[in-house]
């Protein structure tokens, strides 16, 4: 039976972040009941479109998902369950979580509910990062939620890191991703801050308000963190994404090997039957689309699909190479020609060469993958390839 991820997207947050640009929003929204009533839609709309399919992992992100009762998650999962024609046996089911916000005794109800997963937004265990980030937790609250977590029987814990911040230093994050090590996770994500457009942060640094560190020094911080969490047990996978014996995360590894996922939910992504797909981003239209005008519980039956396209060759390629060269292992030459048909050096020619000259790529083995440097350099070895190909 052919195997599929499902991504459940879970748009509310305590607070909307002034630097982030996911599909998310602040406070606690009068629509939740209504969002839940059109997810369990969402999902029935699909029932006879996606066939016989083995269910290996599960995710809710957002939005802090996490914020969500436990009885809500459970019916969304019992959805899926039923949705589903198989349910692998080593099924990985996890959400994303705020430290600070879980009531007492939520944990280990989502250990019951069937969660084996928890990633939290810790982004640091520095008090002045965590004030210009408006985070609500204190690092003793982040340390404080992964042992429960433990305690609660999660199999997986992952906490979120962010490098690159105005006024941080090699020595706090230094400092932020040993406290981080020293916990018993067995997964961590690195992300660098990013200033996306239209939000308050890409206004500020405009203004002048804030003042981005040098390119030079968050690469600096990339590396050492990589040095850190290998002399800790932690083997690099994937560009942002360090894992110990066991912790790969399974539903993320489906994104970036090609793999079918379900998105549901308002703003989700999809790829299913070969096709990619965007679902309605505002959850009141998202709701308005599943939930007929005879209120909550009718079903309108469709899918909440805004756009969707079946990527021609070109894009296939460039997407399965964008998205395999941020693994570690990178891919091997005979599955790609396996796949398109043609060796990688008949795609893209000089490129190849003219990556492997500058120390970005080895092309070695019969395997193609970023060099340690070049996992700095991924979007413009990319956009050298994506110009090569003929
Ligand atoms: S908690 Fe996460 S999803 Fe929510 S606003 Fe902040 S960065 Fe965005």
């Amino acid at each position: 039976m052919k195997p599929l991820a499902v991504y459940v997207h879970i748009p509310f947050c305590f607070l909307k972040c002034h630097y982030c640009d996911f599909n998310a929003y602040g406070g606690r929204s009068a629509l939740e009941p209504l969002y839940f009533d059109a997810l369990l839609a969402d999902l029935d709309s699909w029932r006879d479109l996606l066939g016989e399919r083995r269910v290996v992992s599960v995710y809710f992100g957002g939005g802090t998902p996490g914020d969500t009762p436990p009885a809500s998650l459970a019916a969304i999962l019992d959805a899926v369950r039923a949705l589903a024609g198989d349910w692998d046996p080593d099924v990985e089911v996890g959400l994303e979580a705020n430290p600070a916000t879980m009531p007492d005794g939520y944990l280990p109800a989502l250990v019951r509910a069937g969660f084996s997963r928890v990633s939290f937004g810790v982004q640091s265990f520095d008090p002045s990062d965590l004030q210009f980030l408006d985070r609500v937790h204190s690092p003793e609250a982040a340390a404080a939620a992964v042992l429960a977590a433990r305690c609660a029987g999660f199999e997986h814990v992952n906490v979120d890191l962010m490098y690159g911040l105005p006024g941080q230093t090699l020595a706090s994050w230094r400092a932020t991703v040993e406290r981080a090590a020293s916990l018993p996770i067995d997964h961590v994500s690195c992300y660098a801050l990013t200033v996306e457009e239209g939000t308050r942060l890409a206004r500020w640094v405009t203004a002048g308000l804030v003042r981005l560190p040098e390119a030079d020094s968050t690469a600096d911080q990339y590396e050492l963190a990589a040095e850190l969490l290998a002399e800790r047990g932690f083997a690099q996978y994937e560009l942002s994404n360090w894992a110990r014996p066991g912790g790969i995360s399974r539903h993320n590894l489906c994104y970036w090997t090609d793999g079918e996922y379900l998105g549901v939910g308002a703003g989700a992504h999809g790829y299913v039957g070969g096709v990619r797909y965007e679902t309605i981003a505002h959850p009141r239209a998202y709701i308005a689309a599943l939930l007929s005008s005879r209120g909550a519980g009718a079903m309108s039956g469709r899918p909440a699909v805004a756009r969707g396209e079946r990527p021609g060759v070109r894009t296939a390629l460039l997407d399965w190479v964008t998205l395999r060269l941020r693994l570690v292992e990178g891919f091997g030459e005979q599955e790609f020609a396996a796949r398109f048909g043609r060796t990688f050096a008949e795609c893209f020619g000089p490129a190849v060469e003219e990556l492997r000259a500058a120390g970005v790529l080895d092309a070695t083995g019969g395997r193609v993958r970023l060099t340690e440097r070049g996992r700095l350099l991924h979007s413009e070895a990319v956009a050298r390839l994506a110009a090569a190909l003929d």
